[in-house]
């Protein structure tokens, strides 16, 4: 059975999130990753990060999303632009308090969470896991 709210929490405690930021990594190719409700748009207002409109397949007339913009790391990976420091390295999110609600959701050892294969007791396995752009 799935832990409750607080359970939850501890469990999330257990992750060293900012010694690894693979989820704040792009498995796609495009210039925008996580995707944004008006609301997030918002709240990010006052922040210097970049929103991208995206197209979403191929259907007519064009549906346009907004989603937080990416950049390139010198090694090619696409982060999220809100991102900061090095991945699987010292690393935190620069709009962490007004963050999205998609990454609002999302919990350390949840599926797409590559943290979640860590050694019990040991660290994250970072990005070992994750698709690469
Ligand atoms: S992938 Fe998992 S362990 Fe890594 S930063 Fe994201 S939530 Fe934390
Ligand atoms: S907004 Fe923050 S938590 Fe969400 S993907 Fe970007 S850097 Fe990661």
């Amino acid at each position: 059975m799935r832990p409750g709210p607080a359970g939850r929490l501890a469990e999330a405690e257990a992750y060293d999130c900012q010694s690894c930021g693979a989820c704040c990594c792009s498995p796609w190719t495009g210039d925008g990753y996580v995707r944004l409700y008006e609301h997030d748009v918002e709240r990010l207002l006052d922040t210097a990060a970049a929103v991208v409109m995206q197209r979403q397949g191929d259907g007519e007339p064009a549906e346009f999303v907004a989603k937080l913009a990416t950049r390139i790391e010198p090694d090619g990976r696409r982060v999220c632009v809100a991102f900061a420091g090095r991945l699987s390295g010292p690393c935190a999110c620069t709009v962490y308090p007004v963050r999205p609600e998609a990454c609002r959701r999302f919990f350390p050892g949840d599926g797409p969470c590559p943290g979640g294969a860590r050694p019990a007791g040991g660290r994250n396995a970072g990005l070992s896991g994750r698709p690469r752009a």
